[in-house]
Order: C-alpha cells, then structure tokens, then sequence
C-alpha cells in the first residue's frame, strides 16, 4: 500500500456522451482503473431542453459509444434496441435515425450500467497537488446543489463538460432578464412563460432555432413567432456521403495531418455540415407552414434573413430588438426572446481553474492531451475541445466510439508506467 490509495487514477468532468463512451472502452478494455465521473446534473442526461417532440438524431444509430469500434459490443444501440424488444419494430421503421427522446434512453440505458458516476456533483475547482517537488496530481472539488463539497485527489483528469451557451454581446444588459432565454433552457424556461398571442423572437437560423421555430408554430398558445438569422437564408445541412466522409474516424488523422493555414480553410469550407444549418425535412416544414399562412392570410409567422442583432432595449411589456439588414435598420419588438446561438468552447481558466496557469497555452496533441508545464505530471485530457485541431466531429458524436478507446489507451498507459516507477523506487 502507499500512501495514495485513496486516489482515483481518472477524474472526469462531466458524464454527457463523450465521457460515457469513454467509461464504456475503459470497461470493455478491462483496464482497471480507479475511475470517478463527475456529473452536475442530478441523473444521465442529454441535451433534456431541446428534447422537443418529433426531433431526429443527426447522425446514424450506427456512430453509437462503441460499434464503430466494438460491433459485438453489448453497449451498442442495436443491443439496447434487443434488450428493449424492440428490435424488430426500429427494423421496420427502415431508418438510420432514431429521435432524439430515444437517442437519450439509450445513453441512459448504458450510464446505467456503468457505476462509475456520482450525480449531482457540478466540479467547481481544480489545482494541482505538489508532493515531492512536483505536481503529480490534480485535487478536484465538487459541489452539489445543497453546496455541500467534496474534494478528490487524481492522478489523471479528463476535461468534457460541452459547451458554454453563446450570448450575444449586443444583449449582455439582458443577461439576467428572465425574458430573454438561451435554448439551452428552452423546455424549462421558456415554455412556461408562453402565454396565448405572446410575440416570440428566435435569434439563429441553424437546427436549434429552425426546431424551436417549429415547435413554437405548432403549440396552442399560438404565439407569434418571429425567427431572425444572419444568413441569406435558412439553408440545409449537407450530409451527402463524399462530405460525410470528414466525419469517419480516419477523417481525424488526415485532419490532423494538415497545416494550420489547411485546417482553418477546411473548416470553413464544410461548416455547413454543421454550423448555422439546419435539416432538410425541417426547412421544408417550416416553409409548408409560412406558405399556408400566406393562403390564409394569417400574419403570426415571420422569418427574417440577413439581419445583425445590434442592440436590444427594454419595455414594461417585452424587449425591442434592434437590427442591421441590407434594407436598413429594423426592430422587433417581443415579449419572449429565445437565443439559439449556439454553443462556445473554449480553453481557459474557467475550465482548467487554478490549473490554468500551469498550462502551457498550447492546444491539445493528437492524443487529446493538454501540454503542461515541465514538473507537471498528471495527464489532462479534453473532450469536445480540439475542433481546430481534430477536425469539424470533435464535438459531435461521430468519432465518439474511436476517440474513447484513443484515450482509455493513454490512459491505461499512464497508469501502468506510474505503477512501474512506483515499483522501482
Ligand atoms: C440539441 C442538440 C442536439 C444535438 N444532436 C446531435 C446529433 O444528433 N448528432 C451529433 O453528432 N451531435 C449532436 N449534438 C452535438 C453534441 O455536442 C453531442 O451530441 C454531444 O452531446 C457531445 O457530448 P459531450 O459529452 O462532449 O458534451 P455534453 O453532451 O454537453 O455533456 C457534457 C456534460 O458535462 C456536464 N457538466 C458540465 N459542466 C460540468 C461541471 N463543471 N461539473 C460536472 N459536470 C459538468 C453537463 O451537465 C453535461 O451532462 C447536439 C447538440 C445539441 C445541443
């Protein structure tokens, strides 16, 4: 025994997709690792405020945690769909895409297998551990919602906790206005509010706001819905297959294998697999709805291209929002503001905390590794975080499955050269 056995040799941040996957290759790896996740909310799971009804994957059931890896894997969706009984019946459903409520009842369905999370544990600190003159490990603190903490020691963290809401800077005054709401609490926050005749503005024009547009058109209350966008028009996401293929596992190699001048201009030019871009089916929905509105006559529907959010100001009954289009400057007064901005992240003392200072500003390497400062020991791995530099799949699911066994690798390579040097002393 030494003096560290209370320590985890793997803390990780968050317990959405990309840690579970990895929870998923250190078990089926066998890899024996004292392993904790650490989850904020208080049970599995995934993107709970966009599950809006009749919302589909984006990706294939196939570009599950494990079978692009593992195909006998007893942690694949297809097993899940045996072990549910309803094989037979998805068969005949002839689709690659489950819904989104089922996507998450399979993630939910593995997380509960895996005892290897603690819910309702938000990590609010990191720092380093400096024992002999070094730093060989990482002290974690965690909080729950009562704001009781905990602190752990480990050996080796692993960083993926999403992303950050993005807010625009024209609406920073509003950042506390319960009127003005991001999507990420759109079920909790801002259906509630909805009230019959309210005017509703959506801000961005890729799948979050094309969905949310959608949904809103469809509810009782019918509100009026203004959805406001940057591009020239709502357009579609290309998912044709040549384009796909930047999705594939390997995609990250080539990607990776390229200049940074190569990369900067590559994700430009397929951004619209992902940013800004919404599914094909939904825009021609959202089209059928403003069309019928045009037969009758009904004014509640109103989409808005190429307008810049330059400001905002607040009335007793609603917000004004003010806009730069190529027709001049416009406003659009609403009661309920839903911003389907999307999501940043980023690299900084916010997720690394007093870690920060001993990170030596570099990105991340191709094995997901934070590049520390000489004398700091413990791995500090990311998840989500290397778009510039792996490629646009990092923060979708798609290399979910081979990025997990990436780093379970490293991982169980860390902990088995520590226990040769322990043993060596
Ligand atoms: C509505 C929506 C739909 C999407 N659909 C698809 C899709 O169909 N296909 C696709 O490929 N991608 C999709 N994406 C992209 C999405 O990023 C990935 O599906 C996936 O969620 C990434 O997993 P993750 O584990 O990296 O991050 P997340 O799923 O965001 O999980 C991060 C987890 O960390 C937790 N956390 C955060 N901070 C802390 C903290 N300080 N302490 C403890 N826990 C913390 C969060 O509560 C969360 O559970 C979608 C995104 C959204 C928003």
């Amino acid at each position: 025994m030494t003096s560290h056995d209370s320590e985890f040799d793997l803390i990780g941040m968050g317990f959405g997709p990309s840690n579970l996957a990895l929870a998923v290759a250190l078990h089926e790896r066998g890899a024996g690792l004292r392993t904790r996740f650490l989850e904020a909310r208080p049970q599995f799971a995934w993107h709970p405020e966009m599950m809006i009804e009749g919302a589909d994957m984006q990706v294939s059931f196939l570009k599950d945690l494990v079978s692009q890896r593992n195909p006998q894997s007893a942690f694949s969706f297809v097993a899940y769909l045996h072990a549910k009984g309803r094989l037979g019946r998805f068969i005949n459903r002839k689709t690659f895409f489950p819904s989104r409520v089922e996507f998450n009842d399979y993630l939910a369905w593995v997380a509960g297998q895996l005892p290897v999370c603690t819910y309702d544990r938000k990590v609010v600190g990191l720092a380093p551990v400096k024992r002999h003159g070094r730093i060989d490990a990482v002290s974690v603190i965690a909080e729950d919602r009562q704001g009781r903490q905990w602190a752990e020691t480990a050996r080796n963290l692993i960083l993926a906790p999403g992303g950050q809401p993005r807010w625009p800077g024209a609406l920073e005054a509003l950042r506390d206005d319960p009127r003005v709401i991001h999507s990420r609490d759109y079920l909790s926050r801002a259906l509630p509010r909805l009230k019959p005749g309210m005017r509703v503005a959506v801000i961005g024009g890729g799948q979050s706001g094309a969905e949310i547009f959608d949904d809103l058109a469809s509810r009782p209350e019918a509100p009026r819905i203004d959805l406001v966008l940057r591009a020239t028009a709502l357009r579609p996401s290309d998912d044709t297959p040549f384009v796909n293929e930047i999705f594939d596992p390997a995609g990250t190699d080539r990607f990776h294998a390229r200049s940074e001048t190569e990369r900067h201009e590559t994700l430009r030019a397929l951004a619209a697999t992902n940013y800004s871009v919404a599914d094909a089916d939904l825009i021609e929905r959202l089209y059928d709805r403003l069309y019928e509105q045009s037969v009758t006559g009904e004014d509640r529907l109103g989409v808005h291209p190429e307008q810049r959010l330059t400001g905002a100001h607040t009335r007793q009954n609603g917000v004004v929002l003010a806009f730069a289009g190529p027709q001049g400057p416009k406003e659009i007064a609403a009661d309920l503001v839903i911003l389907a901005t999307g999501f940043e992240r980023r690299i900084d003392g916010r997720l690394l905390g007093d870690l920060a200072p001993h990170w030596t500003g570099d990105l991340p390497d191709r094995s997901y590794r934070l590049p520390m400062e000489n004398g700091f020991a413990p791995g500090i791995f990311v998840q989500g975080f290397s778009e510039s530099t792996h490629g646009l799949s990092d923060t979708l699911l798609s290399v979910l499955a081979l990025r997990a066994d990436e780093l379970a690798q490293s991982l169980i390579g860390l902990a088995q050269a520590r226990r040769h040097s322990l043993a060596a002393e």
